[in-house]
């Protein structure tokens, strides 16, 4: 039996892997664009590579795609966060699990992941074939015929798995090939949009904060409190970033959003405190301190910068003695700190972490990742269409996919 796995990403490689834990005689391709395998894997977690989640709950874990949750709950009980760890530090990478529950490598490098199948692949006879475009792929009586780029004769095979990624950092080599071939083959897709990305905002006013950062806040957008997010964020010099940011991005995925049309939210910098308790904490600052500015004195509660915008935003004088200010604007300022209005405008394509959509789920057998419309065709990974937030989610959508569908070409 040939199988020939189309990517070297993630899903792609863990595909390659079981495929050969499955079949040990089996011949196994993986044809990868670039010149070596894994190259997106080196650039996450910043280098670091965020492999997973250290969580074990699967409805716990299953909380963090907002699209796909249903469809990867067969492949995430088969191989889940613990397999994922247990696989690499089983290979010689010793993890760790941080307090927000994302697992690193030890090394901290991501290197250490891609090394990890460099080896598996030299000792357990899986071909890789790098600098391999895959330009057109066909069904034949018997299998698959694969087009290269530059290459006279196809390439056949009796299986096929399409772990071609999504469109998101289109340098790494996803650049979205595997949505064509899909689509030749029988498939269709959903709409595709960036997600886990920074947000535009129509204010400007950000660039004066940019990199100025609340470890924890609420933002939200404004009148559907189910479309929100706690965590850490950060202004930039076009809007805002951060976890939290990211999470946001992945909800509001598939909204329209122009500069036309922009969608507006409301930040909260203070989701555990009350109203109440933020004005009390004010009118002791400013008890304390009666003659000073009341800008500066505001700064003992939120960063200067921000101090200074509020007051310009309210148009309370920063220079009054903070005793000079009513408690009527007081509560105004509270109101505003617990709901900053900004207008997101645009979500800064090309910078996204991922893609949002992709194949249609009813199409692919959950248990299997094999095509319902054609048969030895399988689907892993981000071409898919299920993303998860930050926090090592998407990895394991990759592992745990390409798991099912090496384990499943291969039989
Ligand atoms: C900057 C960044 C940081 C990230 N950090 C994290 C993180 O820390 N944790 C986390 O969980 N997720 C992270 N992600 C998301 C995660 O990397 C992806 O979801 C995951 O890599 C998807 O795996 P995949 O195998 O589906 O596709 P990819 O990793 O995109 O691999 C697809 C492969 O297919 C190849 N290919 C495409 N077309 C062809 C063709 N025609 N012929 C031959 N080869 C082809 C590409 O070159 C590529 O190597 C990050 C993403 C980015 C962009």
């Amino acid at each position: 039996m040939k199988i020939v796995i189309i990517g070297g990403g993630a899903s792609g490689l863990m595909a390659a892997t079981a495929a050969r834990e499955t079949n040990p005689t089996a011949e196994i391709v993986i044809l990868e664009k670039n010149e070596a395998i894994g190259k997106k894997l080196l650039l996450t977690g910043g280098g670091r590579c965020n492999v997973t989640t250290g969580l074990d709950d699967i409805q716990a874990v299953l909380k963090h795609y907002p699209r796909g949750a249903k469809f990867l709950t067969s492949a995430l009980h088969r191989f889940p966060p613990a397999a994922t760890r247990k696989f690499f530090e089983k290979q010689g990478v010793p993890l760790k699990t941080e307090a927000d529950q994302r697992v690193f490598p030890q090394s901290e490098d991501g290197r250490d992941i891609v090394h990890v199948f460099t080896k598996l692949f030299a000792r357990s006879q899986i071909t890789v074939k790098n600098g391999a475009t895959v330009e057109r792929v066909e069904k034949t009586p018997d299998g698959f015929l694969l087009q290269l780029r530059g290459g006279t004769k196809p390439l056949t095979a009796d299986h096929l798995i399409i772990a071609t990624g999504g469109q998101a950092y289109r340098q790494t080599g996803s650049t979205g090939d595997g949505y064509a071939f899909a689509e030749s083959l029988g498939h269709s897709l959903t709409d595709l949009h960036p997600s886990l990305s920074n947000l535009k905002t129509q204010e400007k006013w950000p660039a004066k904060l940019s990199g100025v950062s609340f470890a924890r806040a609420r933002l939200m957008v404004s009148k559907n409190k189910k479309l929100a997010q706690l965590g850490p964020f950060l202004f930039t010099h076009r809007g805002i970033s951060g976890p939290a940011v990211f999470a946001l991005s992945a909800l509001i995925a598939k909204e329209k959003i122009t500069a036309q049309q922009p969608l507006k939210i409301n930040i909260d910098l203070f989701p555990d405190e009350s109203n109440e308790k933020i004005l009390t904490r004010l009118q002791m600052l400013i008890a304390s301190a009666k003659q000073r500015a009341f800008c500066n004195v505001l700064a003992e509660l939120i960063p200067k910068s921000l101090a200074q915008l509020a007051c310009g935003e309210l148009q309370l004088n920063p220079t009054s003695h903070s005793a000079e200010i009513s408690k009527k604007d007081l509560r105004r300022l509270t109101d505003w700190l617990r709901a900053i209005p900004l207008h997101i405008t645009d979500r800064t394509a090309g910078e996204e972490f991922v893609t949002a959509g992709g194949i249609e789920l009813t199409e692919v057998n959950p248990s299997t990742m094999e095509s319902k419309l054609c048969p030895g065709l399988f689907f892993t990974g981000e071409i898919l269409n299920m993303d998860g937030f930050t926090g090592g989610f998407n990895l394991q959508a990759a592992w745990s996919t390409g798991h099912l569908a090496g384990t499943n070409a291969a039989k």
